[in-house]
């Protein structure tokens, strides 16, 4: 851990879950805890509690759960050691340097060096921007009819006409070679005698973060040439498959759709039309990662890509990904082949709100864009298109939208709806073979590996992982029951580290006469997924009638543990003997009664 447990615990007490959730969404008392419509997925109804004296937050809907730091991690996007600098600042607490080893230490300093360095390339093109030499791409900037103030926002600059200018400036400000040579922004000659300026000659944007950190460029050639686009590299701060640009402005907006589009000049004009919530990707195709960053703002993308088939495929491309993560997607075409900026320059943005609120669903667009491709007075080819649309059609789950978009089909081709109907039967049964052979190769890979998890986390088909929750829960709650429980359940028995170490945790606590600070043992981890996995376990009530039943749960549950520990220890033994005796235990266990 980077930090020791007394200062987390300081941070987390000086920093009231209840008040720093507020200050990101409304909650409302309802007996001992708050609630709230969940942030991290789209809900009509709040399910997201947050509990004052447990200090921590939990969503009925999505499972989402943590305390204060796991919640600053979620919401801010950021890592444990950003999130408690976060909370520190904010309660005005010094931290001790955050212990890293030397390497780690290394590359946070990198990265804060980066960050700074950005910012002074960023000044410098600003002004270079607003001074003779950058007068020409001020007056394209003026003619593309981006205002001033919108100019400002965007921190758009200009890179002069020149080799290394912008390296010179650098070094004059403190940043040594390495770091100047990490960000990208120069690189070394070919002949290796010197070095030059990435970008020269280009109208610069700035890219942010989705804290509001400069973390790359993106620069469009002024003259004619290639590539008319240029953006910064990947670095150890720059990760284009985990930014988009413009999302540090259009999350602020608190809407829950999204208008997505290609390119820097789009999503400048659409926010200067008024359509504040817009975001670019950066020129890399559309990543799961970018849909997951997406789902924790909004549930509705709407895609606007250029007319053309580039965009077209685009678009193509990215559907699939966005409603994966459980969005829901809309297209938008501008007609005429335009681009949204020359649309919205002819028509004004009155017009284009229109468009937006006439965007398609994505299947009508994915169906659409089948239909192009056959001809329809051909009878092979309408059997090819019909056999396209219902593997597309196979996709939705809702009978209601399958038996729309059957019908559609259906009235297109004039094949009956009864043929369409068996066409997406079969690529059902297809799918569900092929994901069962998928599925099982996966079981095998996981029982073959060496690995600790004994079951694959989304799979806890046997139940296994809820058993272990249950255990874990029950013991720190009832004192008495512990102490039974731990004469004959070791932590390692549960072969899943998370909860191990955390049925160590209780243990601990019990042993020292300690309180169980269930907002502390998230703390435990630095990981999101630990930390979910453990505010839920102490958040779920186990709340049982009798001694009895409590006596009953924790049999089964204990057996369950035992009983997948020993399959574990069987599949992984070296010899027959360490089989037979795994074996035995196993027998064993059948009479196995731990009476409270
Ligand atoms: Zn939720």
């Amino acid at each position: 851990m980077y930090y020791p447990q007394e200062i987390l615990e300081e941070v987390r007490l000086r920093n009231d879950i209840v008040e720093v959730i507020k200050g990101y969404l409304p909650l409302k008392k309802k007996g001992s805890s708050y609630f709230g419509l969940c942030p991290f997925h789209n809900e009509n109804t709040p399910s997201f509690s947050v509990s004052a004296d447990k200090q921590l937050y939990y969503c009925f809907g999505c499972g989402a759960a943590g305390n204060v730091i796991s919640f600053i991690m979620q919401m801010e996007n950021c890592d444990f050691v950003e999130a408690v600098q976060k909370l520190a600042d904010r309660a005005g607490i010094t931290l001790p340097k955050a212990d890293y080893s030397p390497e780690t230490a290394k590359k946070e300093k990198l990265k804060t060096r980066l960050y700074e360095l950005h910012s002074a390339a960023g000044l410098f093109f600003y002004q270079k921007l607003h001074s003779p030499e950058g007068l020409k791409a001020l007056e394209y900037v003026n003619k593309r009819k981006i205002s001033v103030p919108i100019q400002r926002k965007f921190g758009i600059g200009f890179a002069p006409n020149s080799r290394n200018e912008l390296f010179e400036h650098l070094k004059e400000k403190g940043f040594t070679l390495e770091e100047i040579l990490e960000s990208g922004l120069v690189l070394e000659n070919k002949s290796k005698n010197g070095y030059h300026d990435r970008f020269y000659n280009r109208l610069m944007f700035p890219i942010f973060d989705i804290q509001g950190r400069c973390i790359g460029f993106g620069g469009r050639i002024m003259e004619s040439g290639e590539p008319k686009y240029l953006n910064s590299p990947e670095t150890i701060i720059f990760n284009k498959k985990r930014n988009l640009y413009g999302l540090n402005l259009a999350r602020a907006e608190r809407k829950k759709e999204i208008i997505i589009v290609e390119g820097y000049m789009d999503m400048i004009t659409i926010y200067q039309a008024g359509y504040r919530n817009v975001a670019a990707s950066l020129g890399t195709a559309f990543t799961a990662e970018h849909a997951l960053l997406l789902k924790k703002f909004v549930s509705d993308v709407i895609l606007v890509f250029d007319s053309d088939s580039a965009g077209e495929k685009a678009a193509l491309r990215a559907i699939p990904i966005l409603t994966d993560a459980g969005l829901r997607v809309k297209v938008l075409q501008v007609p005429d082949g335009k681009d949204p900026d020359e649309y919205i320059k002819h028509n004004g943005s009155l017009e284009f709100g229109k468009l937006i609120l006439n965007a398609v669903s994505y299947m009508d667009f994915q169906i659409k864009c089948a239909r192009k491709k056959y001809s329809m007075d051909d009878s092979e080819q309408k059997m090819l298109f019909t056999r396209e649309a219902a593997g597309l059609i196979s996709n939705l789950s809702s009978p209601i939208e399958r038996d729309m978009y059957i019908k559609k089909v259906s009235d297109d081709t004039g094949i009956s709806k009864q043929a369409v109907e068996e066409e997406i039967f079969d690529t059902d049964k297809k799918r569900d073979i092929e994901f069962n052979r998928e599925a099982s190769k996966q079981k095998i890979r996981k029982y073959d590996t060496n690995n600790k998890q004994l079951l694959p986390n989304l799979n806890d088909a046997k139940g296994v992982l809820q058993a272990q929750n249950s255990i874990i829960s029950i013991c720190s709650t009832k004192k008495e029951i512990c102490r039974r429980i731990m004469e004959i359940l070791k932590p390692e028995e549960l072969r899943d580290e998370t909860r191990s170490k955390l049925l160590q945790y209780v243990y601990d606590c019990y042993l020292a006469g300690k309180d169980i600070v269930p907002a502390d043992a998230v703390n435990l981890f630095d990981n999101e997924e630990s930390q979910k996995i453990t505010a839920s376990v102490f958040s779920v009530k186990t709340d049982y009638d009798d001694t009895e039943e409590i006596e009953k749960a924790v049999n089964e549950n204990i057996k369950l543990i035992k009983r997948a520990n020993l399959d574990y220890i069987a599949s992984n033994a070296k010899t027959i003997e360490e089989i037979q005796k795994a074996l035995d235990m196993k027998k064993k266990l059948e009479n196995f009664e731990l009476q409270l």
